[in-house]
C-alpha cells in the first residue's frame, strides 16, 4: 500500500456510512490535492455510555465502493483495537467542548479531538475537510489546531441536505417513516428563527422570545428538545449582540438524537423605539 504521509494530501476524517455529505468533502478533497486519504473509524473515544456505538450504521464494502468512485486513493480504516489500548493520552479542549453537544455527552469531544489529533499524526494531511453540519465539532478542532499549532490547514464546507431540508446523516437511517415524515421540522423551525431575526428591526430584543416558539414548535412535533440556541461561532456562547452567529439545535425523535445548525451575520440594528422619535 502507498504510504500515508508526505506529499500534497487531503484528508477527510469520517466514521462511514457513507452520503452525499461526506462524498462532498471527499469531492472537495480530490478537487485540490494530488492525493486524497479518507480514515473510516468508529471512534469508540467519542461515544459515551449508553450511546448508540455497538448500533452505528457499518458498512464497509459499500463505503469503499463510493470512495473510489470519487476518487479517493486511499483509505484507512483501523480496527478499534489499532488505534488506542489502555489509558492513552487524551486530546482535551478546555470551555469550548464542555457547552451543549460536550454537555450532553461528556468526554465527547476529547474523544473527537483526541481521535483526529492521532489521525493527523498518522496522515501528516496538508488540509483536511470537514462539514458544518457539526459546527462544534469544527469549532472544537479549529481550536485544537490553532493551540497545539498542528501543521494543517483545515476547510469547513456547508451542510448537505435531503431536498425537505432534513441535513444528511449517517443515523437518520434510524429513524422510522413516522419520525422520518416529522424530521425535517428541525431545519424548517431553524430556517423560521433566522428568518424572523434577520428580518426584524431589532432583532436581539426578541430572541429569546422566537427561541421560546421555536422550541414549542418542536416539542409539538414530537421531538424531546436538548438545546435550542443563538450562539457566537467561537466561544459558542449564547449571542446577544450583533456578529457572526449561529443557531444551533439538538433534539430527540424516539431514540434518535439529531443536531443541526445554520449560520449567519447579524449586522447593525434599528433601535425599536427611533421610528416614533421617542
Ligand atoms: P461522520 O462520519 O458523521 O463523523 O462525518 C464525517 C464528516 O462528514 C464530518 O466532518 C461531518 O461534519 C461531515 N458531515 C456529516 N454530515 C454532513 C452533511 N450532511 N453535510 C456535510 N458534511 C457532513
Amino acid at each position: 500500500m502507498q504510504g500515508l504521509r508526505g506529499g500534497d494530501l487531503g484528508f477527510v476524517p469520517t466514521m462511514g456510512a457513507f452520503h452525499e455529505g461526506h462524498l462532498s468533502l471527499m469531492g472537495a478533497a480530490r478537487g485540490a490535492h494530488e492525493r486524497v486519504c479518507v480514515s473510516l473509524f468508529v471512534n469508540p473515544l467519542q461515544f459515551g455510555p449508553g450511546e448508540d456505538l455497538s448500533r452505528y450504521p457499518r458498512a464497509e464494502a459499500r463505503d469503499f465502493e463510493l470512495a473510489e468512485s470519487v476518487g479517493v486513493d486511499i483509505m484507512f480504516a483501523p480496527g478499534a483495537g489499532e488505534m488506542f489500548s489502555g489509558e492513552a493520552t487524551r486530546v482535551y479542549v478546555p470551555g469550548l467542548s464542555e457547552r451543549w453537544e460536550g454537555a450532553f455527552r461528556p468526554g465527547h469531544f476529547d474523544g473527537v479531538a483526541t481521535v483526529v489529533a492521532k489521525l493527523f499524526g498518522i496522515a501528516g494531511p496538508a488540509t483536511a475537510y470537514f462539514g458544518w453540519k457539526d459546527l462544534q465539532q469544527c469549532l472544537v478542532i479549529r481550536r485544537m489546531v490553532t493551540d497545539l499549532s498542528l501543521p494543517v490547514k483545515l476547510e469547513f464546507l456547508e451542510t448537505i441536505r435531503e431536498e425537505d431540508g432534513l441535513a444528511k446523516s449517517s443515523r437518520n437511517a434510524y429513524l422510522s417513516p413516522e419520525e422520518r415524515a416529522v424530521a425535517p421540522e428541525i431545519y424548517a423551525t431553524l430556517r423560521e428563527i433566522a428568518d424572523s431575526l434577520l428580518g426584524a428591526r431589532a432583532p436581539l430584543t426578541k430572541a429569546d422570545l422566537v427561541l421560546e416558539h421555536g422550541k414549542h414548535r418542536l416539542e409539538k412535533c414530537g421531538f424531546a428538545v436538548d438545546y435550542l440556541e443563538l450562539v457566537d461561532r467561537e466561544e459558542m456562547e449564547p449571542l446577544r449582540t450583533e456578529g457572526d452567529a449561529a443557531l444551533i439545535v439538538a433534539a430527540r425523535l424516539g431514540t434518535t438524537r439529531l443536531i443541526d445548525n445554520v449560520r449567519f451575520t447579524l449586522g447593525p440594528m434599528v433601535a425599536p423605539s427611533s421610528e416614533f422619535g421617542v
